[in-house]
């Protein structure tokens, strides 16, 4: 049968003609109905798929130049446009909205050979860290079913966990591919705000979001980033740098690096004390391996969470005002009536409790009254956290933490407790609001049997040190 390990070896067996696109793509479909349970996807692209397997085994027996991603099996969240089908944001306010483009990476992907098998689960609107709020039913951990997988990206994680497919797309906002990725134990990468176009990725908080990838390697992560990464004309806010071969450029030889920790991490009471033992262990053997580790006040840390949450509010208020039932999606069902009633009862009956919860809170921080207590308070902290992570970048190649500081929770457990599920991101908004690179490594197992892992970060546009860093992270022997 059919078996993945990564892009490298899949392309060697297809050279040899010991598999073909078409069987990989049959083995994933196969595997995908055989665990409906987990609802990692909404929608299955089985036929298209087989189709266009074929035409890359033909394209290949006859010689043709292969793409980067060649017969590629990728899932995507349904956050990312794909010309032609449904994109939802797991919303019913979108439940029957067809993407008119492609995202631009999803163009890159196809036109480096990639197969594109179907749209994954996710919470609305990219809301959330457990893939709860999904208007179609929450993911389940494939490790253990009663578990949630983290979220938002919480479909694209375990299609990838449970080997649906070989790697997914989805979007990190404040940690939602960098936290399914710890709690599913896979790679999960956050590339630097601006290295990937967010043509044709819904907006939630555009000064934050960021297309990302899954994967079980770091090669595989390395090879899809170099493929998605690019100048774009259709967003403004992607960067004109030329992109690495961060694939080729992951060879480059071992060394030691300059590493950071934040004291307030390791040392923050919501932490799980089974994770810092892991984290301060394994800090042990990268100071036995010649690197300098130093632990560094960040007396910062306290104050992400309630940033992040005020001026992502703020932005996903104004981003999602477009839904109001007359020029997209869902449209409250009424006779005649008053525009502004319309209005109301298509975003009541459209949005689910999660999203509404967020709009009211971002229209509130953005308020005559309150713009300067709330709005304009966070940007300055934002400015902050910029000047002193560009002088913690001066003296260090990077920053190490948990990436969660817990393993899965049980479906439900914390849904009754926002503010909760909120400290879920306390190690991952930060590289959000500074618009750093950030990987999650799924380096460790908890005594309960959950896997969980390691967050690096490094400067933005350094997804060079980034990514060798975590391959000789991953090398080390647990
Ligand atoms: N959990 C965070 C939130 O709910 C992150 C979401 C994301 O990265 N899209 O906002």
């Amino acid at each position: 049968m059919f078996r993945f390990s990564t892009i490298k070896d899949y392309h060697t067996t297809l050279q040899n003609g010991q598999t073909t696109c078409v069987e990989a793509v049959r083995c994933y479909l196969e595997l995908i109905r055989e665990r409906p349970q987990l609802n990692a996807f909404l929608e299955v692209y089985g036929t298209e798929a087989l189709e266009r397997a074929a035409a890359l085994d033909l394209e290949r027996q006859q010689g043709k130049p292969l793409g980067k991603l060649h017969g590629v099996v990728v899932g995507l969240k349904d956050v990312i446009s794909y010309k032609s089908h449904a994109v939802s944001a797991a919303s019913r306010i979108l439940g029957n909205f067809t993407a008119v483009y492609n995202a631009t990476a999803v163009d890159k992907l196809l036109a480096e050979g990639a197969i594109i098998i179907g749209r994954q689960n996710c919470d609305e609107f990219a809301m959330g860290s457990s893939n709860e709020n999904s208007a179609f039913g929450p993911v389940r951990n494939a490790i253990d079913e009663s578990r949630v997988p983290g979220g938002s990206s919480g479909g694209s994680a375990v299609a990838v966990q449970a080997g649906l497919c070989m790697i997914s797309l989805g979007s990190d906002t404040g940690g939602s591919v960098r936290q399914p990725a710890d709690f599913c134990g896979v790679v999960g990468l956050k590339p630097t705000y601006g290295r990937v176009s967010r043509y044709g990725l819904i907006a939630y908080a555009s000064s934050f979001d960021q297309i990302g990838i899954f994967a079980g390697s770091v090669a595989d992560a390395a090879l899809a980033l170099e493929v998605i990464a690019g100048a774009d004309d259709f967003d403004s806010t992607v960067s004109p740098r030329e992109v690495p071969a961060y694939s080729r450029e992951l060879a480059a030889p071992d060394k030691t690096y300059r590493i950071a920790y934040f004291k307030e991490a390791l040392e923050h009471p919501g932490l799980d004390p089974a994770i810092r033992e892991s984290v301060e262990a394994f800090i042990k053997k990268l100071t036995d391996q010649g690197h300098t580790v130093k632990s560094i006040d960040f007396e910062l840390l306290e104050y992400v969470v309630p940033t992040y949450y005020v001026l992502t509010t703020a932005e996903a208020s104004s981003n999602l005002s477009r839904f109001d039932g007359v020029r997209y999606g869902y449209r409250a069902d009424m006779a005649g009536g008053d525009l502004t009633e319309l209005y109301k009862a298509s975003r009541s009956e459209g949005f689910g409790k999660e999203v509404q919860r967020r709009i009211m809170l971002g229209t509130f921080v953005l308020s005559a009254g309150y713009f300067d207590a709330y709005f304009t308070k966070a940007q300055q902290v934002r400015q902050i956290l910029h000047q002193r992570t560009q002088s913690i970048f001066s003296e260090y190649d990077a920053i190490i933490s948990p990436t969660v500081p817990a393993t899965a929770f049980r479906i439900g457990e914390k849904s009754h407790d926002p503010v909760e599920m909120f400290l879920a991101d306390i190690y991952t908004v930060f590289a959000n609001l500074v618009g750093i690179p950030g990987i999650s490594l799924p380096l460790f197992k908890h005594p309960n049997g959950l896997p969980f892992g390691l967050q690096v970060m490094t400067s933005q546009f350094d997804e060079i040190s980034l990514l060798r860093l975590s391959r000789q992270l991953t090398a080390i022997p647990g």
